[in-house]
């Protein structure tokens, strides 16, 4: 497939129709000049039955991006007084308050991730999306990039962006495996079992327990030596996402058992063995949980560089990340927020997007890198293996009260405004991506 529109200023090709490309693909259909076609591996976009929740910098890419009427519409808020609550913080074995960590504003804003990819999708114009397209290779020459898909069709843009995932085709063209060992996905160490509870199912189970009720409906961290567990309300507060981790630090570097999957159905007596002895709370939450599933959590190590020529990996296909600070979504959007205000300017033509996908990567690689960095040490923090941290409350407390200041408060205008300075581009109108407010 190639563009024979002549008022093509570029032709753009996406790879990965998840949470990041639809966001990309939506705020580039909406841009003048530009073609976009969106290539999915499964026969329609899908998302899983779990929870997503946004730190304050990922509602300011989603209200940028031009999305925030959809995410508002399904998005959940903790009960009054509790808006601001982005988790509240609890020991493991008596479920004692420790601290709460605020965002102002924002409070935990979580979504059901299915509802979320359903309510961005809607802003998809027709025409764009093409499902059944597994990548499995990509080439490029100095007129475009091609991309090759399972079956046997091609597409052939001035640009394509791989919004493919942490197991991502389109990385092995920007780095390949033969030259760059070691770059692919490692198992962090962590498990992490998945469960959704009726909120009033959940609620009766903590009376009977004799656990406080608030706990059913204010996001919840639950920390202990070598593990953790989470809470947070969706749809609605109708339900309750839990996530409960646990880590091997037998060894430095643990190895996955050969063939273990990615994500397996599992028993609750496993899950209830491994969480024995903790609190009231933890043991009403892991009661409500008959069928849980076991992920095995992955993360990439920080890549040297996210682009090649014209073709350029983002999301977690660039930076996949352990989800302890609930950020590599909000990466993702920040990642189709930058690169959208970059590619929509009217400066950005076949012959300057190259140049465009550099800029991008010269003022997103720090932050990304630090994100993931930052992501694998809260888990570390939360599981009394902080360095300098331990199991002192008083040190943890501080940490947890702080350690999200940086990243939340980061404006990704102020990345794409980074990059347009790098390009030389500030002197003219620049970008069409409808500039929001500063959010
Ligand atoms: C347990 C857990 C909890 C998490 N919680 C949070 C959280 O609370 N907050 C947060 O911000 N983040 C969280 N995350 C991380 C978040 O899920 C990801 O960072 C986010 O989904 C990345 O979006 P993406 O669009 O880059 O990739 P993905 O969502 O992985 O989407 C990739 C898309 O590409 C498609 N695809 C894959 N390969 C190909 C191919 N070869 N050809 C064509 N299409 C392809 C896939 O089908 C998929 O649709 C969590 C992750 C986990 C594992």
């Amino acid at each position: 497939m190639v563009s024979d529109n002549h008022d093509t200023r570029l032709f753009i090709g996406i790879v990965g129709g998840g949470i990041g490309g639809v966001a990309l693909a939506v705020a580039l259909s909406r841009a003048p000049g530009l073609e976009v076609r969106l290539f999915e591996a499964a026969e329609q976009f899908s998302e899983i039955g779990a929870g997503v929740s946004f730190g304050p910098n990922a509602v300011r890419a989603i209200t940028l991006l031009g999305l925030e009427a959809s995410y508002r519409r399904i998005a959940d808020a903790s009960p009054a007084p509790f808006e601001d609550v982005w988790f509240e913080w609890r020991r493991w074995h008596d479920d004692a308050y420790l601290t709460a960590t605020l965002a102002p504003g924002c409070g935990q804003s979580s979504v059901h991730r299915a509802d979320f990819l359903e309510a961005i999708v809607e802003n998809l114009p027709e025409g764009i999306a093409r499902f059944g397209k597994r990548c499995v290779a990509v080439e490029q020459d100095g007129e475009g990039a091609t991309a090759h898909f399972a079956d046997g069709s091609t597409f052939t843009g001035d640009i394509l962006i791989g919004f493919d995932g942490i197991k991502s085709a389109v990385r092995d063209h920007v780095l390949p495996p033969e030259q760059h060992e070691g770059l692919g996905p490692f198992w962090s160490g962590t498990y992490a079992y998945r469960g959704m509870i009726p909120t009033a199912q959940l609620e009766a189970a903590m009376e009977a327990r004799g656990a406080d009720t608030h706990l059913a409906r204010v996001p919840q961290m639950y920390l202990g030596p070598d593990r953790h567990l989470l809470t947070f309300p969706v749809k609605q507060s109708e339900l309750v996402n839990v996530v409960a981790f646990f880590t091997d630090r037998s060894t430095p570097a643990p190895r996955l058992p050969e063939g273990e999957a990615w994500v397996n159905a599992v028993t609750q007596e496993e899950m209830q063995g491994v969480f024995d002895g903790w609190g009231a709370a933890t043991q009403a939450i892991l009661a409500c949980i008959p069928e849980p599933t076991r992920w095995v959590l992955h993360e990439l190590p920080e890549l040297p560089r996210y682009r090649r020529g014209r073709v350029l990996v983002v999301g977690d296909a660039a930076h996949a990340m352990v989800p302890h600070q609930g950020a590599g979504a909000g990466q993702a959007l920040e990642d189709a927020y930058v690169l959208a205000g970059l590619l929509s300017d009217a400066a950005c033509d076949r012959h300057s997007a190259e140049q465009a996908l550099a800029a991008f990567e010269a003022v997103r690689h720090t932050r990304t890198c630090k994100v993931q960095r930052t992501s694998h040490e809260a888990g570390e923090v939360y599981e009394f293996a902080g360095v300098g941290i331990g199991a002192d409350e008083t040190r943890l407390i501080e940490n947890l009260e702080t350690r999200y200041d940086w990243l939340w408060h980061h404006h990704p205008q102020d990345d794409v405004a980074e990059a347009r300075r790098r390009l030389g581009w500030e002197e003219h109108a620049g970008s069409r991506v409808p500039e929001a407010r500063r959010a």
